[in-house]
């Protein structure tokens, strides 16, 4: 049967590390809103330039633009099972996927790691610009400022300097943090610990789900 979740936590909770594990483990399709407006972003569309102002500065992109990039998705992928990692980040995005929903069970999984780790973790992040490969400074893995998988070259993103993650977190626990009580209270919410071995969550996802 179609399964959807719903992966929420900080910039830098380790969403995107384990949605992988999931979209392979669960046979899931993985919507990251991040990744489609970053895609955007580097295709140069309207959709992008209007985006990048908002991402640069680690504000949200304004919900009508989130919208519209669900919608297309969900229209197109309408008999799959879906992870949305990045959305909802507010409580007026949960309450249009409810109704986009329209009933279909679902679960969300809260990724909970403190600020100083988002921070440590964000503020050490490079991606590979080729192959999208994500490092930290803190364990290698670069070789001369490219990436160790395709060769190609690593940047910082601009939304990863430490002023903006700042700003994310503060966005994070006005904007996005409300959402996970929308979800407790109507008994949706798994709660787990995004600390420890990339393995050791995945263990603590699966069980959760089990
Ligand atoms: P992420 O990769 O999920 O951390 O997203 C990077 C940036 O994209 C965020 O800081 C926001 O500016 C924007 N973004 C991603 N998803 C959303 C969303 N659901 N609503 C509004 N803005 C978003």
């Amino acid at each position: 049967m179609k399964r959807i979740l719903i992966l929420l936590g900080p910039p830098g909770a380790g969403k995107g590390t384990q949605a992988e594990m999931l979209k392979n483990e669960f046979n899931m399709l993985h919507l990251s809103t991040g990744d489609l407006l970053r895609a955007a972003v580097k295709n140069g569309t309207e959709l992008g330039k209007l985006a990048e102002t908002y991402m640069n500065k680690g504000a949200l992109v304004p919900d009508d633009v989130i919208f519209g990039l669900i919608d297309s998705f969900m229209v197109e992928h309408a008999s799959e099972s879906i992870l949305f990692d990045g959305f909802p980040r507010n409580e007026d995005q949960a309450i249009e996927l409810d109704r986009k929903l329209n009933e279909l069970p679902f679960s969300v999984l809260e990724l909970k790691v403190p600020d100083q780790s988002v921070m440590d973790r964000l503020s050490s992040r490079r991606v590979c610009a080729d192959c999208g490969k994500l490092f930290s400074t803190s364990f290698g893995g670069i070789s001369d400022g490219n990436c160790g998988v395709c060769g190609g070259k690593v940047f910082q993103r601009k939304d990863d300097m430490p002023e903006t993650i700042a700003h994310r977190l503060d966005v994070y626990h006005e904007q996005t943090k409300p959402v996970t009580k929308y979800y407790r209270a109507k008994n949706r919410l798994l709660e787990i610990v995004g600390e420890g071995t990339v393995e050791a969550i995945s263990e603590r996802i699966r069980n959760a789900l089990a």
